[in-house]
């Protein structure tokens, strides 16, 4: 039987896709983290949901491969891409332990994206995305991906930024950017996106290290070119030559 692995988008509903919207409505079973869930909880009323807590990944997704060897039509849902920091690649590692379940990945918005419309247009010219969290990476590892992509002078969006046990994780990652970059370079938080509670502040990277920052907050880190025009974060991609890069 199918399982689809569909990234729900950063919010609540009015971010899925069509072809989400469709996997969700024609599966019996629905396995994912309770606030993903509860984002949906119009469009799974009534389905069977498998739920488990946070850093219960691999019993979520055999949960799910099982449900759908069983022959029940299953969705597993993660926020943004599911193929982002998501489930998409477990569900593929563990594929082989189940050859009768057909998997689908369904795309989704991931928090980059969703947040830089928010934004403006920060995303302009090249990016890197870097996940903060040091549960499966070594901390040595983020830190030459942040001076790496910092060098390569491109836009960096940091996901996972500081959580309850690594709560000066973001302030750690701005200090060693500011090394690379100005103290004035435009950067940005944002916070809850498309859901209750959204914020959105543009600020600096001297500034960015005091900002308050939790797991549902993404950063925004500009390049040189990146700037601020009506309160919007752009970094231009340098069309025609009016002023970007
Ligand atoms: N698969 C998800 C990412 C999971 S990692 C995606 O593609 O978006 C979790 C991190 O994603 C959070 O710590 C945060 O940095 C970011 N994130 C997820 N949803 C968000 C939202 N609604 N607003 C801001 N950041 C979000």
């Amino acid at each position: 039987m199918r399982l689809a692995v569909i990234g729900i988008g950063p919010g609540d509903a009015r971010y899925l896709t069509a072809e989400a919207l469709e996997a969700l409505r024609g599966s019996e079973v629905v396995a994912g983290y309770p606030l993903y869930l509860e984002l949906i909880a119009d469009i799974i009323r009534g389905k069977v949901l498998l739920q488990t807590p946070m850093r219960r990944e691999t019993e979520r997704c055999r949960m799910a491969l099982d449900a759908a060897s069983a022959g029940r039509t299953t969705a597993l849902v993660c926020s943004g891409d599911a193929g982002v920091y998501g489930m998409a690649g477990l569900v593929y590692e563990l594929a082989p332990q189940y050859p009768d379940v057909e998997i689908v990945v369904i795309p989704g918005i991931t928090a980059a994206l969703g947040g830089a419309a928010l934004l403006g247009a920060p995303l302009g010219h090249d990016f890197a995305v870097i996940s903060l969290s040091d549960l499966l990476t070594p901390w040595e590892t983020i830190r030459s991906r942040l001076v790496s992509a910092a060098q390569g002078g491109f836009v960096i969006c940091l996901y996972n930024p500081s959580s309850k046990k690594r709560r000066d994780y973001a302030a750690r990652a701005c200090r060693i950017l500011l090394d690379h970059l100005r103290e004035e370079t435009v950067c940005a938080v944002v916070r809850n996106a498309g859901r209750v509670g959204e914020t959105v502040r543009v600020t600096t990277l001297a500034r960015l290290k005091d900002e308050e920052t939790d797991m549902f907050t993404t950063l925004f880190i500009g390049n040189s070119s990146t700037k601020v025009i009506n309160g919007k974060m752009v970094t231009p991609r340098g069309y025609g030559g009016y002023g970007g890069a």
